[in-house]
């Protein structure tokens, strides 16, 4: 029984909602996006868990890195490409599928052209980061074309607020990249979760198509405002726990942790949890955040700390020294947890420590 915070990362919630998202993407490729730490659920084991993700996708040479040296051998997607010469030299060692977005790219590209690996180029379709501009997509793919032929090239954007209702970016900048995809014959990627989830394409695109699937591969709901129906076919994978290691009864006035932030009201039973922000639960989490004891909803009580954080049981009798507390997982859905610090689910779960210990298993039980 471990008592402080521990990571259950549940592997068939993950192979399950890789099936719903193929399912969902109708005969597109799916790229499962790995990078953070596989949004903190952990990089290696994840990647090994989806060996029918055609693509795995990174944000970090190192990252890359990491993977080779688990033996992974599948393609591998650097999303922001390199940025000098050294990093060239070890996308090219790696065999990894670069992004190109800028002139010094391209320049890198044709010193350490890729062996045979995939070449995809960005294209800025409104998001305004990156990408070069739709203008310009076709005399980048000419001179991409000299350095490593047409058939290894493939287009990509991305969303910016596909989490949002279509018609205020999403539409437009599909209309941006019309032009070109009316004339494009290679692959194709455009989707991030949300995209994937709330655009359905009317047929399926006779090009080779792969959607980027990061939050929801790991279940997570990746646009919460948009009450998507697919959503509740997935199933969270992280199930983020720890116990209370110290029980307290408070009167009326007391305060409780750093700062005092949080003054007792009313006679008050806390609970004392080894979980803190050196986990990565935010320190800046407010008072009456959800948390669960023994499946019973309750909420935080006064500032977060390294290594610990406070919880009301006053209601929660059963609840006391060795008791499980749940802070985010299949039963309290992350981003209800991010919605009560202004954040998102991916920032929580990105957080998550090193010293976290993740249990791989297939199924939840602590
Ligand atoms: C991180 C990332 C994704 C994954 O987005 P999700 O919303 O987690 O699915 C997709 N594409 C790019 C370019 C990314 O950087």
């Amino acid at each position: 029984m471990e008592f402080a915070a521990t990571a259950h990362i549940d592997l068939n919630a993950l192979a399950h909602n890789f099936a719903v998202l193929r399912e969902h993407a109708k005969g597109a490729g799916l790229i499962a996006v790995v990078k953070a730490n596989a949004y903190g659920h952990g990089i290696v084991p994840i990647a090994r868990a989806l060996p029918d993700a055609s693509i795995l996708a990174v944000a970090r040479v190192s990252e890359a890195r990491a993977l080779r040296e688990a033996g992974i051998e599948r393609p591998i997607l650097l999303l922001e490409g390199v940025f000098d010469e050294h990093e060239a030299a070890e996308a090219q060692a790696l065999a990894c599928e670069l992004v190109i977005h800028t002139e010094q790219q391209i320049e890198l590209l044709r010193q350490h052209p890729p062996h045979d690996a995939a070449v995809w180029i960005k294209v800025n379709s409104g998001m305004n980061r990156l990408g070069f501009e739709p203008e310009s997509f076709v005399s980048v793919a000419q001179r991409l074309d000299s350095i490593i032929g047409r058939n290894r090239l493939r287009l990509m954007s991305h969303f910016a607020s596909a989490d949002l209702a279509p018609d205020f970016q999403t539409e437009s900048q599909l209309a941006a990249l019309q032009p070109i995809l009316s004339t494009w014959e290679g692959g194709v990627s455009l989707a991030n979760s949300p995209a994937t989830l709330s655009l359905q394409p009317a047929s399926p695109d006779p090009r080779p198509t792969w959607i980027r699937s990061g939050i929801s591969l790991y279940g997570i709901d990746p646009a919460p405002g948009l009450q998507l129906e697919v959503v509740r076919q997935l199933r969270p994978v992280m199930r983020l726990t720890a116990r209370i290691i110290s029980e307290r009864e408070l009167v009326a006035g007391d305060r409780v942790g750093y700062g005092g932030r949080y003054q007792v009201k009313k006679p008050m039973r806390i609970g004392v949890v080894a979980a803190g922000y050196g986990d990565g639960y935010p320190r800046m989490m407010p008072d009456g955040a959800p948390v669960l004891v023994n499946g019973q909803r309750t909420g935080l009580v006064g500032r977060v700390s390294m290594d610990m954080l406070a919880i009301d049981i006053t209601e929660i009798s059963d609840a006391g020294y060795g008791s499980l507390v749940e802070l985010w997982g299949p039963s309290l859905p992350v981003t209800e947890v991010a919605d009560a610090l202004g954040t998102i689910s991916y920032e929580l779960l990105t957080r998550v420590s090193d010293r976290v210990v993740r249990r791989y298993g297939t199924d939840q039980v602590a």
